[in-house]
């Protein structure tokens, strides 16, 4: 899902990786790729522009966070973006004070309605509630036994009158069913068209008055990027929808309909279909939405995990000592505890843009055993030691007691000595800009 999308935003992060901070110089650029990536994404023109624009004046307003580089701040704004534009929050299904819910299902064909009606069904028995399915779609020869074949197959009920019976009538009388028996919900399946017709939506829409539905979901193909945010928007226009419901979000779309549905129509997607299979359907969550969108976990933990643990004045303070070559073993002990504070090795260095993708597991479970490691040796150095890594390189006896006071090998402490001392002068080399995030700096 997305990858494209992600594998362009990367080009935007690019452009302000590197810089000491966000300024209306590097954003441009920045701004230019995003754009590019959300157009190439198929999502609606006016809502990139607006997108654009709203991402431009945060990050021109934004406040330098101590130890936050200025792309994983950019990405921190883009991401709340992402979260806004499609809704913030998920939209629950509507439930009524008495008991059935009505919820009239509508859609183009092909678009995975009838699937979508059975998945709401099972989908809702997980929540303890008993739902009836009423089948309406008099025309599409197969449309009713396939919601029978359906219901069968997950064992719930499917109220019917065979092909030859009016939808409207159908449908009222499938309502009044759920009322006489108890259902708690009541989901209808209408005929679905090719496309967009007088006489579909106005049997839709006595349909519609008839039942008086609390919840009229339109069910609509992620795939054809955002002419679903424009059907949306004409279905609501013409007979008033509450939702939609996205489909086929586990094949490779861009990602321009769950973008532009909710600014588009001005209706929540409530839920994605996610695949084939009567399981397959998930509430919608725009923060989830978007940090699959930017494919590159959880940069907002990382963010915020800085905010909470990074203390400005601490940090400015190892900047100084790392830069002036005065940072030793107890900051770096210092540093190494900060890093465990925000998680694992493993998940912070997933948490960094781009970063996940350049380390495996095993990089990864190396790195922290020798983090452990070089704990426990820095643990019988004494302070005195620890100030001066000079000490250790030139007294093999301190190394020595130092191997036996951590049961490490005298080999392990030479490396360790030799590989700090490497570090220090390599992170003198980089300089202020590049330091990267707190923690990171001496892991080298
Ligand atoms: P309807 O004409 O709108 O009722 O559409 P159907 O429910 O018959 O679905 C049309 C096709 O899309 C079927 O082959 C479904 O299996 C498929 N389909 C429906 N929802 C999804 C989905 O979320 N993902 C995928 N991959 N296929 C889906």
């Amino acid at each position: 899902m997305f990858d494209a999308l992600a594998d362009r935003l990367e080009q935007a992060w690019k452009k302000v990786r590197g810089q000491d901070k966000i300024s209306e110089s590097n954003v441009k650029d920045a701004l230019r790729e995003v754009r590019r990536a959300l157009l190439e994404a198929d999502v609606n023109l006016q809502v990139v522009k607006d997108f654009v624009a709203e991402v431009e004046q945060n990050a021109l307003g934004a406040e330098v966070i101590a130890g936050v580089r200025p792309d994983q701040q950019f990405i921190e704004i883009v991401y709340n973006e992402l979260v806004k534009v499609m809704g913030d929050a998920n939209v629950p299904l509507a439930e009524a004070e008495t008991a059935p819910t009505i919820v009239l299902m509508a859609g183009l064909q092909g678009t995975g309605k009838t699937t979508a009606t059975a998945k709401l069904a099972l989908h809702l028995r997980k929540e303890d509630k008993k739902a009836l399915l009423v089948a309406t779609d008099v025309y599409r020869p197969a449309a009713i036994d396939q919601l029978i074949a359906l219901g069968k197959q997950i064992n719930i009920p499917v109220f019917d009158m065979g092909k030859d019976a009016d939808p409207v009538e159908i449908a009222r009388q499938g309502v009044e069913k759920a009322r006489a028996d108890g259902f708690d919900v009541v989901i209808v399946d209408t005929a679905g068209r090719l496309q967009i017709d007088e006489s579909m939506m106005g049997e839709l829409k006595r349909i519609k008055d008839t039942i008086e539905p609390h919840e009229t979901l339109l069910v609509v193909d992620a795939m054809t990027g955002q002419e679903a945010a424009n059907l949306t928007r004409t279905f609501h226009e013409q007979i008033g929808v509450t939702g939609a419901i996205l489909t086929k979000m586990d094949g490779d779309t861009r990602g321009g309909a769950a973008l532009s549905v909710r600014r588009i129509s001005g209706q929540p997607i409530k839920f994605i279909g996610i695949g084939e299979k009567v399981d397959a359907l998930q509430p919608f969550y725009p923060d989830r939405m978007a940090s699959r969108i930017l494919g590159m976990g959880d940069v907002l933990t990382l963010v915020e995990k800085a905010r909470e643990e990074v203390d400005m004045a601490e940090a400015e303070k190892m900047q100084e000592k790392i830069l002036s070559a005065k940072f030793d073993f107890s900051d770096f002990l210092k540093q190494t505890r900060l890093l465990k504070n925000m998680g694992s090795l493993g998940g912070v260095m997933k948490l960094i843009p781009g970063m996940g993708k350049m380390v495996n597991e095993e990089q990864l479970a190396k790195g922290e055993e020798q983090l452990k490691k070089a704990e426990a040796m820095i643990g019988s150095m004494t302070v005195e030691e620890r100030k001066n890594p000079d000490l250790l390189a030139n007294s093999p006896s301190r190394r020595k007691r130092i191997a036996k006071g951590s049961g490490h090998s005298d080999k392990e402490v030479s490396e360790l000595v030799t590989n700090f001392q490497r570090m220090r002068s390599l992170m003198q080399q980089m300089g202020s800009g590049q330091m990267g995030f707190p923690g990171m700096g001496p892991m080298g």
